[in-house]
């Protein structure tokens, strides 16, 4: 059985006007991050009942670290924590961080695969929602990316303050010619707190009607899966054999370790978070404590968890495979909701599986509401 390993540096250059992502443009207490996360990995190492066999630098932007505090943190990292079993090691980068050395380095220590937020290819787009990056600092990234990886991501947003369909077309397009092996495209939201939400609250933007949405959702699962790609989650595309194995492993209930402020962990039986704070995170670990809190998984929440990620990917659920669960016995509640979705057509239902179809899957959240206990 494999196990992920996620790590979540909390810093990012400046804050996007939609992110609600525990993150901050403050950086001054990266040094200590650094040493606490070498702490929690010490402290936590033998939590994880498997071994480690995929790894994911996240957050924040961690390339904002620099790729000499990046190089030093993971080679700090491998002598607490067995990484010798790893084949996928992914690092998130942003476009304006990206250079030949920041690239050499994380292949130095073992990175294997980079994950980079384009996000949109019309500069009026980008900075409406305040990233720093133009799209040709992105276009300029991708293909030094190409150049020195074999396995890397590239994000996509739609559903953007001012987008149209031409401009989102175009997007795709130069997307599609950077013939990345993976990408994600996600549909904005407006979170409650963040900078875009205030904006649309005052009128300075307005957010893309439900038509509007489904049909860019639409043309992009079209497009991509044209050019080769296979829409293997609903905001994730792959070529073949190039899906992120990581966050596959999330869909398949595979036991993970969360380090870093804000950062969760599951290995089971008990989901552990650490706060969403830094000053919190860095009290307990300088003083040598955990700063997670322990909440032992209920068999409800695990038949929960299973549905909704399983339902959110091509394959769905694989009534076999949930029959032999802890939780099977929790299926039976679901019959008379699955069959009358099916016959709706919002569900497609074998011998063997249900999922979800990909036209539906821009509103799989009410269909999974339907059916979770
Ligand atoms: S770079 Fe990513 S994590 Fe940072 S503020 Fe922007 S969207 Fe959020």
């Amino acid at each position: 059985m494999p196990a992920g390993l996620y790590i979540h540096i909390p810093y990012c250059h400046s804050k996007c006007a939609y992110c609600d992502f525990y993150s901050t443009p403050d950086s001054s207490t990266a040094p200590l991050l650094v040493e606490a996360l070498i702490t929690e990995a010490r402290l936590r190492r033998d939590e994880l009942p498997e071994p480690i066999t995929t790894v994911y630098i996240g957050g924040g932007t961690p390339s904002s670290l620099g790729a000499e505090t990046l190089v030093s943190l993971i080679t700090r990292l491998r002598r607490e924590l067995d990484l010798s079993r790893v084949g996928e090691f992914t690092v998130e980068l942003n476009p304006e961080d990206v250079d030949r050395v920041m690239l050499e380095s994380l292949k130095s220590v073992g990175v294997n695969r980079v994950s980079m937020g384009i996000q949109s290819l019309v500069d009026s787009e980008l900075k409406l929602v305040g990233r720093r990056h133009t799209a040709a600092e992105s276009l300029e990234a991708a293909g030094l990316i190409a150049e020195m990886f074999e396995n890397y991501s590239f994000d996509l947003i739609f559903g953007l303050p001012e987008q149209t369909m031409e401009s989102l077309e175009y997007s795709l397009k130069k997307l599609i010619e950077l013939d990345a092996p993976h990408l994600s495209a996600y549909l904005l939201s407006y979170e409650q707190g963040t900078r875009l939400y205030a904006m649309m609250m005052a009128g300075k933007v307005e957010e893309a009607s439900e038509e509007t949405c489904e049909e860019m959702f639409h043309y992009v699962d079209k497009r991509l899966t044209e050019a080769g790609y296979r829409h293997y989650e609903i905001s994730n595309f792959a070529k073949p054999g190039c899906e992120s194995v990581h966050n596959s492993n999330y869909w398949n209930t595979t036991p993970y370790l969360g380090l870093g402020p804000g950062a969760h962990s599951c290995d089971g039986n008990m989901r552990r978070h650490n706060p969403r704070s830094i000053k919190q995170y860095l009290e307990a670990l300088t003083a040598g404590r955990k700063s997670c809190v322990n909440e032992p998984e209920s068999m409800e929440n695990k038949f929960n968890d299973y549905v909704i990620t399983r339902l959110r990917t091509e394959e769905g659920i694989d009534l076999r495979d949930l029959a032999g669960q802890p939780f099977g016995e929790f299926a039976s509640t679901m019959t008379d909701t699955v069959k009358r979705l099916a016959s709706t057509g919002h569900l497609t239902v074998t011998d063997t599986h249900i999922s979800i179809p990909r036209h539906h899957w821009l509103t799989a959240d009410a269909i999974l509401r339907d059916l979770i206990i």
